[in-house]
């Protein structure tokens, strides 16, 4: 197998990320609820896309690219989070983005501005057509004698994988140090790349750990496109870590549709600043911490089991959702 950390990585965040038992909910609930702060990984507002982008960006480094074309939605984190990473290390920020979502200049929106992204917009609510775009910029930046390196959708590449393989890596050391058994990880998932890479760093320290992610938008097949993730991170890694479908385990808390305040995702996140006193977002974290909720309440854990939350981040979007929308309201 290859070491992780023979992989090229460029250093964009402040690691290691804080690791604690969440005391006050885990009381309130009687569970052993812990939090990773990858929140507070400290690229612009922080969250999951830095442990990525520092494997990613490096491979367009080693590339000798000098522009990064990359995909969401309109307040997408990983947009943002690749077009500031791209301004420190030197490299040229582009972003083709779903027109779907724009808010105005708040949020993600605006922090797209404060670090000069190139921003296009495509009207259409399907990635191929996003995709297709994406080739067109890169042509377009090729005739312009520039070198385009492409990242898809939250980069989920087995290069962004590896960097939850390492972050999970490093949760294990911080749990070992404190004497921490984990039984349960549990995040938000998206394109799939930070559950696909949590599993294969638990398999690589052979840990029976179950990683639970929870889908904060309607797809198909997706624990295919995880598990498939999956199965190139360990090509990446020239290993066979007998991942097999069972470890995909997927649950659903998207509530009225993706980026959409739901009830549950906004009493969690009301829950959590008042007695943790950290935030979540509504879009992903705040969706997956009340589906965690959920499942405890369900009697989906065992009393004595451990759970760890992954803090992936999101933090614009709480000051960018619309104020009309009714959930939103609940937080007056
Ligand atoms: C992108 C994102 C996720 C989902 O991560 P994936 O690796 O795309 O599944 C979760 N939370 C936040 C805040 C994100 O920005």
């Amino acid at each position: 197998m290859k070491e992780i950390t023979s992989f090229p990585k460029v250093s964009l965040g402040c690691f290691p990320t804080p690791f604690y038992k969440m005391e006050n909910l885990s009381r309130k609930l009687d569970m052993s609820i812990y939090v990773k702060r990858d929140d507070l990984s400290g690229l612009a507002a922080g969250g999951n896309k830095t442990r990525k982008l520092e494997y990613v960006l490096a491979d367009a480094m080693a590339q000798k690219c000098d522009t990064v074309i990359t995909t969401g939605q309109a307040q997408s984190n990983h947009a943002v989070l690749t077009a500031v990473a791209c301004r420190k290390v030197g490299l040229e920020p582009i972003l083709v983005l779903k027109k779907r979502g724009v808010t105005g200049i708040k949020g993600n929106m605006l922090l797209n501005k404060i670090v000069d992204a190139d921003v296009r917009f495509v009207d259409s609510d399907h990635y191929e057509d996003v995709y297709r775009e994406m080739d067109l910029v890169a042509e377009e930046q090729e005739q312009k004698n520039r070198r385009p390196y492409q990242i898809p959708l939250g980069a989920s590449v087995p290069l962004g994988c590896l960097g939850y393989a390492a972050g999970v890596i490093e949760l294990f050391a911080q749990a070992d140090q404190r004497g921490t058994r984990i039984d349960h990880i549990v995040c938000a998932s998206g394109s799939g790349g930070t559950q696909a890479g949590l599993i294969v760093g638990a398999k690589i320290l052979n840990k029976d750990t179950k990683i639970i992610g929870i889908l904060t938008s309607p797809e198909q097949d997706f624990d295919k496109l995880v598990y498939n993730l999956a199965l190139d991170t360990c090509k990446l890694l020239e290993t066979d870590l007998n991942i097999s479908k069972e470890d995909i385990i997927l649950k659903e808390y998207i509530g009225p549709g993706y980026g959409l305040p739901s009830a549950e995702g906004t009493s969690a996140i009301k829950l959590v600043a008042c007695t943790e006193g950290f935030l979540l977002d509504p879009v992903y974290t705040g969706k997956a911490f009340g589906g965690l909720l959920s499942l405890i309440r369900e009697g989906y854990f065992k009393k004595n089991e451990t759970i760890v939350f992954i803090h992936t981040g999101g933090l614009p979007a709480l000051f960018a959702v619309d104020a009309d929308y009714e959930s939103k309201q609940e937080l007056k």
